[in-house]
């Protein structure tokens, strides 16, 4: 049988180790980089004595999908008894993403420990995007930490790249008198995400480890040992996906995941679930009304300073949800953003006749309309304002591909052939 093996767990200081050695078949030996490696978190603080049962976590929970799918055990010392009864849902809400998937597997550990997190603070996993920002506007009342990690989006040996990151966390953490932690982690340097990745396409051509099966419980569970220290009860994600989109995606960071991981006697909360993001930039607007602090949303994929480019997709479509809620994008982290590329990006959009996401689009144009009568509305806006945007050639192609995709999942539960 497939086996994963905790064979040693240490803290000090800052930082918190586990070795873990791997044995089984080829094909489950060959999705780790490894037969043994070791997984360490290094944090911005000195951490409590974490207990082995909750040390452990963050290890288990880089494993706990690879050896659901290849039906491995896991074998620990010791477990956080919240966390091991938690296991259960958290794999039922794998299997409800992915039905045409099996996932097995179990988690043998030699003691079930039960532990107490000693205080009520709360802590948002904070990137700086729109989603994060929607959920520290929400809680900002609970006074959250922050948590930012170094090595999840931002590969662990980049270093000007996590400068850029750090600095906009310790800004964002100063403007509202908010503490930070970081966490610098190899956790995607022990899988071998490339494997996994052609491993897992034969299900959806469309699947992506990170994405779909890993990231969710990986990232919340770095926050483990700095909740157990600092005395936090309640640990907030940001939803990326809404409700209303329920059933079109595949995410491994969703409410029927995210909320069934407990630890020692904290909770986590997939936040935001209930808002699409034109409500979440309203949110994000009304928040800065209330403080009167400007906000500095990071939404560019394009830019290497950090810095909103106001020239890429992703910014575009940001600004004019801004535009939409009546806001002024300045006060929102697009500093570029003046009259001149106001004007090119209206001329852009208008070419391209709204490029990607044309449904997020509709909900701001919807919002576009909420919010401005035609008369009122600023004259550049008003093609937007007036747009058809469902009729579009390529709806056709995507249909394609959505019933293409169905075929083949179909033909992997009734036939079991793997693409
Ligand atoms: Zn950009």
């Amino acid at each position: 049988m497939n086996k994963i093996k905790i064979n040693s767990y240490s803290c000090e200081n800052d930082t918190v180790k586990t070795v873990i050695a791997v044995s089984g078949d080829a094909e489950f030996m060959s999705m780790f980089r490894e037969a043994e490696s070791e997984l360490k978190l290094r944090y911005s603080i000195k951490l409590k004595d974490i207990p082995y049962s909750l040390g452990v976590i963050p290890a288990l929970s880089v494993l706990l999908p690879v050896a659901w799918i290849f039906d491995a055990e896991i074998e620990c010392d010791e477990l956080d008894k919240a966390f091991y009864n938690g296991i259960d849902g958290i794999k039922t809400g794998y299997i409800d993403m992915y039905p045409t998937m099996q996932f097995k597997g179990k988690v043998s550990p030699g003691k079930i420990v039960e532990n107490k997190t000693e205080g009520e603070k709360c802590l948002v996993l904070f990137s700086g995007g729109v989603d994060a920002f929607n959920t520290l506007a929400s809680h900002y009342s609970e006074k959250p930490e922050f948590l930012t990690i170094w090595g999840v989006d931002i590969a662990p040996e980049n270093e000007t790249g996590w400068s850029v990151v750090k600095k906009q966390v310790e800004d964002i953490s100063g403007i509202f008198s908010l503490e930070y932690n970081f966490v610098h982690t190899n956790c995607r340097r022990i899988l071998d995400e490339k494997k996994l990745n052609s491993y897992i396409v034969a299900f959806d051509s469309l699947y992506n480890w990170w994405h779909d099966f890993q990231h969710g419980i990986c990232i919340i569970s770095h926050s483990v040992p700095l909740a157990y220290s600092k005395g936090m009860n309640t640990v907030y994600i940001a939803s990326s996906y809404t409700a209303d989109d329920k059933g079109t995606y595949t995410c491994a960071s969703d409410p029927t995941i995210d909320n069934k991981f407990r630890f020692s006697s904290s909770i986590v909360v997939h936040d935001g679930f209930e808002f699409n993001r034109q409500q979440k930039i309203e949110n994000i607007c009304k928040f800065r009304e209330k403080t009167g602090k400007d906000i500095p949303l990071r939404v560019c994929y394009e830019s290497k300073t950090g810095d909103n480019c106001c020239r890429c997709v992703k910014c575009y479509r940001t600004i004019l949800e801004i535009l939409a809620e009546g806001a002024d994008p300045a006060a929102l982290g697009f500093d570029l953003f003046n009259d001149k590329r106001r004007k090119k990006m209206m001329k852009d959009l208008k070419i391209f006749r709204i490029p990607t996401y044309r449904r997020l689009y509709q909900i701001t144009q919807k919002r576009l309309r909420e919010v401005y009568t035609h008369e009122n509305c600023p004259k550049d806006l008003l093609w937007f304002y007036d747009m058809d945007i469902v009729v579009n050639k390529k709806t056709k192609a995507k249909k394609f591909f959505r019933y293409k995709r169905k075929f083949m999942r179909g033909c992997t539960k009734l036939f079991g052939i793997r693409w």
